[in-house]
């Protein structure tokens, strides 16, 4: 397949770096690729960013039938511009659009669109120290239909939007609160996947969160309401008596990227690593016995996210000095390095366009 450009007559003044803030500005151009029945994923093309038209019964705005993904583009000291392990990207959008029945695209084809579009859109990496450009791939249901099944036909399209540094005011850890009522997902549902419902499922919790001081949710097990699932949209792990621990994949819990490869760079250092259960009650004994010496999340938006308060059952619990841990830095330090191109690439994980 070759992907057709059709470039913008006219280029948007670029924004200024110091202000990016996350997610609202967006670069001349985006990919689009269509789906139908009859020719498969086909029309691939990138053309001028541009609203989409469509039909007040488009499936997507019914009944949910949308996947998404998020990744960075990275602009080195040497204006090389890079990504973090995109293949993983993409094959995790394929096994979204295959739990939510949307037709699978070839990954190294997308891979490839992707380079072409980033190549187009270079002037918008921003240089800027710890600022990128988000990339969000979306697949979204397109037939005109509201009867309950899966679409026949989908649009698939990638924007591009430069963002500021996420710790713009410091790295500083954040105070989480321990949603008693809600669920994020369970298993046998669609928490594995990146699918647009979801994040609706979590506002009203967040939302409660927000209104009693905290930054964001750890969500429990909807089953027992025990173990810990995920914080926020991040992945979350633990350092309790030197062990680092996360809650393993068990159906409900997203696979991050950063999860995994923050996984591998513990056993790269022979840190003790263990992906295993963890419940509320183990993460509060051991703050208690003064063994949990660090929790922090991860994903590709914050990296590593450092947590200094839990806020369970109407106590509020401090994690060691409330400070950032060393092993959050280090992880921090380790895929920012990587990412911006500052160390050699020893894993493998970086794709130049
Ligand atoms: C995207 C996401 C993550 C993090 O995944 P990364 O690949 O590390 O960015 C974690 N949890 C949820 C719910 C997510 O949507």
């Amino acid at each position: 397949m070759q992907v057709t450009i059709r470039k913008a007559e006219q280029l948007k003044a670029l924004p200024d770096e110091a202000n990016l803030g996350f997610g609202s500005i967006f670069t001349d151009h985006m990919f689009n690729i269509d789906y139908n029945p009859k020719e498969g994923w086909h029309n691939p093309r990138i053309e001028p960013y541009a609203t989409i038209s469509m039909d007040p019964a488009t499936m997507v705005l019914h009944y949910g039938q949308g996947v998404f993904e998020g990744l960075k583009a990275y602009n080195t000291d040497t204006g090389n511009i890079q990504l973090f392990r995109p293949q993983e990207n993409f094959k995790r959008l394929n096994s979204s659009c295959r739990r939510l029945c949307i037709p699978e695209i070839d990954e190294a084809f997308m891979l490839e669109a992707l380079k072409q579009l980033l190549q187009l859109e270079k002037r918008w990496v921003p240089q800027a120290p710890d600022t990128s450009l988000y990339i969000r791939p979306t697949v979204i249901a397109m037939d005109p239909f509201l009867g309950v099944r899966a679409s026949d036909t989908y649009r698939l399209y990638i924007i591009l939007s430069p963002v500021g540094a996420y710790y713009a005011e410091g790295f500083n850890p954040i105070k989480i609160w321990v949603s008693a009522d809600h669920v994020r997902a369970v298993r046998g549902g669609v928490g594995a996947t990146k699918t647009v419902g979801n994040y609706a499922a979590s506002l009203y919790a967040g939302q409660q969160a927000h209104e009693k001081g905290y930054a964001q949710v750890m969500w429990l097990d909807a089953i027992e309401r025990r173990f810990v699932e995920e914080v926020g949209s991040m992945n979350i792990f633990f350092v309790i008596d030197n062990e680092l621990i996360t809650p393993e994949l068990s159906g409900s819990i997203l696979p991050g990227i950063t999860r995994h490869s923050v996984i591998q760079l513990a056993k790269q250092w022979d840190l003790r690593i263990t992906e295993r259960k963890i419940s509320i009650e183990e993460v509060i004994d051991a703050q208690q016995g003064g063994k949990l010496q660090e929790v922090f999340g991860s994903g590709t938006a914050a990296v590593i996210s450092p947590v200094g308060e839990i806020g369970f059952a109407d106590k509020l619990f401090t994690i060691a000095d409330g400070k950032v841990g060393p092993m959050a830095q280090k992880f921090f330090d380790a895929l920012t390095d990587i990412q911006y191109g500052k160390v050699e690439d020893t894993m493998n994980w970086i794709v130049s366009i």
